[in-house]
């Protein structure tokens, strides 16, 4: 089956689809993205997303150019047409074609949409299973972390330093020492008396739409959530540590540059809160989650 993307509200192979390259995505980054995760062939906790994806655009003073309604008729057939079962919706909104200049193009000019999908295992993660290593690098991003920004290139560069240190990711620390969040994920310890920690949201870290969702789950359990900032000695100090994303969902973080968390495997309430995640998303039918 060919690949095919959405473009401006066509379907067309991937190989036809192209963006001018006056796009001020490509020029200026001027656009916001999302990313939801497919799993048997429905998407998780979809209406969360698009809400981010929304009040993104809205933060930034673009018209969301379709209806949440629109936006995931698109994106179920988007996955239909591609026979997509496990795996990503990626999402992406740019302030449209005009010759370059900083300042905003006239309103005549309509937002680029481009959106596709990625075959991924996510809830089948063999990674998941022995956990991820982790190292952690200075967060060099702007202020404004709760806008999820396509301009990624602190990200890439911190991604780039876990591969190379044969890692899965790398979390980034503030530089009052405070852990903000992963390069594409949110990130969680467990201390010794079993309190799940998460930094608070505020504009240093995006909202993570699996956060809120692990959060909840972990509270309906009666298990304890607290939202406070944690130091990396913290994180190599505790129980457990997990990260989460729509892309790896619940995912233990076994080491922490290289210094093992616990006893250097998944612990037993991260495994228990990837079990609940991966039961609410198998449970989920696009676009109602919660
Ligand atoms: N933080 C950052 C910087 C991210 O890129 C991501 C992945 N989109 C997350 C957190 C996790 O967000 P979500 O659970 O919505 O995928």
């Amino acid at each position: 089956m060919s690949r095919i993307v959405f473009v401006n509200g066509a379907f067309v192979p991937y190989e036809e689809a192209s963006v001018p390259i006056m796009d001020r995505g490509f020029l200026f980054a001027d656009g916001i993205y999302d990313v939801a995760a497919v799993i048997d062939g429905k998407l998780v906790d979809n209406e969360a997303h698009l809400a981010r994806l929304v009040r993104c655009l809205r933060d930034i003073g673009i018209e969301s150019p379709y209806t949440i309604e629109e936006w995931t008729r698109h994106e179920e057939e988007l996955v239909t047409r591609n026979g997509l079962s496990e795996g990503l919706v990626y999402m992406q909104v740019t302030r449209g074609v005009f010759e370059r200049d900083f300042a905003f193009p006239p309103e005549s000019v309509k937002p680029t949409v481009v959106m596709f999908t990625q075959a991924k295992s996510i809830a089948s993660s063999k990674l998941a299973k022995t956990g991820a290593g982790v190292i952690t690098t200075p967060d060099l991003r702007w202020k404004r972390r709760d806008i999820k920004s396509i301009a990624l290139l602190a990200q890439v560069l911190a991604k780039q330093e876990a591969v190379r240190a044969g890692v899965a990711e790398a979390w980034m620390v503030e530089e009052d020492g405070y852990v903000t969040e992963g390069a594409s994920s949110t990130a969680f310890i467990i201390t010794r008396d079993g309190r799940i920690v998460t930094r608070p949201l505020s504009n240093a870290i995006l909202p993570g739409i699996t956060r809120r969702a692990v959060m909840r789950l972990a509270e309906e359990q009666g298990l304890a959530v607290e939202e406070r900032l944690f130091t990396v000695a913290e994180a190599q100090d505790a129980a457990e540590a997990f990260f989460t994303s729509a892309s790896a969902f619940v995912m233990p973080a076994v080491t922490i540059d290289g210094k093992p968390v616990g006893d250097g495997k998944p612990g037993p309430l991260t495994k228990r809160l990837r079990a609940l995640y991966l039961d609410m998303a198998a449970a989920s039918n696009s676009g109602n989650m919660r």
